[in-house]
């Protein structure tokens, strides 16, 4: 496939080389998952295998959205075949409905980019069975090939100190070994790191698919958080990944995307690269469900404006117009 090879940015800075991302994928067959009924607690039929081309691994809802688009466009809309597993459920610390409200923006989202009409007026909510763990996901009303896995881990906060509305849980302290444990914001699950590899583990030899997409395992993570990290969650959440596709000895095409640093560097989605709009409208699809995020580019750009020092700030929400211009590869 044809890409830019063009490096853009000081390697140092992030410990790798960056380069352009434009790609889609080939599909392998695979079974389903066990699918169950959440409401009711009811078994129904397996689905047939179906073909899966790509598994997209972030941290929050919106991530995908914001760092693995257009690829996941182009996945969607053409293959209508991606399997995106969410760690956390994205919270900022904000409890009541919010997170939810994030997931069904997301689906709006993949909805809107996959040309199939959401599951309004009322959400259909399933759990999957992934080895000894049932774990809510959702897909389009006769769609199950495109599939979203929530982990609902709580947010751990940009520097991975975790909120106090979940006990300072966090996926950095749990990889860390500073928490023995963590809890869905549910509150229905708690996983070891090891249960957490186990639910990986049973991914990706179930999905067997041909590219693996996961964020900037490379990226720094340090207690002494400032605006050029990234998110702790998204490098957490990919160097779980990445050593599970090590120890599995996994065969993929492992593609890796710069998060928050990719600001820094030459936007590659102009306004007029046909891919901008469609990244923009998708993710403005999802933000009508997240209050805490711009609505039109105009907010968005408005949002770039303020304290830039505010170390403990989510560079999901500040620097959106940004990541709406740009999507790399990390290698
Ligand atoms: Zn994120």
């Amino acid at each position: 496939m044809a890409r830019s090879t063009r490096s853009l940015h000081p390697a140092a800075e992030c410990g790798a080389e960056v380069i352009v991302a434009t790609e889609t994928k080939h599909l392998a067959k695979i079974p389903n998952f066990e699918v169950k009924k959440e409401a009711e607690g009811k078994t129904v039929e397996s689905e047939e295998g179906w073909y899966c081309g790509s598994i997209y691994f972030t941290a929050h809802p919106v991530d995908s959205l914001l760092f693995q688009n257009p690829d996941l466009f182009h996945d969607l809309f053409v293959l209508k075949c991606v399997t995106t597993v969410v760690f956390t459920s994205g919270d900022r610390g904000n409890t009541d409905n919010f997170s939810f409200a994030l997931e069904h923006g997301l689906e709006e989202a993949y909805s809107w980019i996959a040309g199939v009409p959401a599951n309004e007026p009322k959400r259909k909510a399933t759990l999957v069975k992934i080895g000894k763990y049932e774990v809510p996901s959702w897909a389009p009303k006769d769609m199950p090939s495109m599939q979203i896995l929530y982990l609902r881990l709580p947010d751990g906060a940009p520097a991975g100190q975790g909120y106090d509305t979940n006990g300072g849980e966090s996926l950095k302290k749990l990889y860390n070994k500073e928490i023995k444990s963590i809890t869905t914001t549910d509150g229905n699950v708690t996983y070891t790191l090891e249960d957490l590899k186990d639910i990986i583990v049973t991914v990706l030899h179930e999905r067997q698919a041909n590219d693996i997409r996961v964020l900037n395992y490379k990226a720094s993570v340090s207690h002494e958080y400032n605006t050029d990290l990234d998110h702790a969650d998204h490098t957490i959440s990919a160097k779980l990944v990445i050593e599970v596709i090590e120890e599995e000895k996994i065969r993929a095409n492992v593609k890796v995307y710069a998060g928050h640093f990719m600001r820094k560097l030459e936007a590659n989605l102009g306004p007029l690269h046909p891919d901008y709009e469609r990244k923009a409208n998708a993710f403005f699809k999802y933000a009508e469900h997240d209050e805490q995020m711009c609505q039109n580019l105009e907010e968005c750009e408005d949002e770039l404006e303020g304290d830039e020092a505010d170390l403990f700030l989510d560079r999901d929400v500040k620097h959106i117009s940004h990541y709406l211009e740009r999507e790399y590869y990390v290698s």
